[in-house]
């Protein structure tokens, strides 16, 4: 699909790291897999991987974690 960003790169499926703010949280997921811009590096998980890693957001950030790594598990 085409960026819709930067409106000129093109997506390719790859494996990007997301972070996330919430709260006082940070949440650093890696290894989520996402289609990724290769001009501007924007990317865009589908709609099942964006639920997850929020939901794995939402659930550290309920244990008043500062900063967590995890690995997005497939
Ligand atoms: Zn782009």
């Amino acid at each position: 699909m085409k960026c819709t960003i930067c409106k000129t790169g093109h997506t390719h499926p790859g494996i990007t790291t997301v972070t996330l703010q919430r709260d006082n949280t940070v949440v650093v997921i890696r290894d989520v897999p996402a289609e990724i811009c290769e001009d501007c590096g924007e990317y865009y998980p589908s709609d099942t991987i964006a639920r997850r890693v929020y939901a794995d957001a939402e659930e550290t950030a309920h244990r008043h974690v500062e900063v967590e790594v995890q690995r997005f598990a497939a």
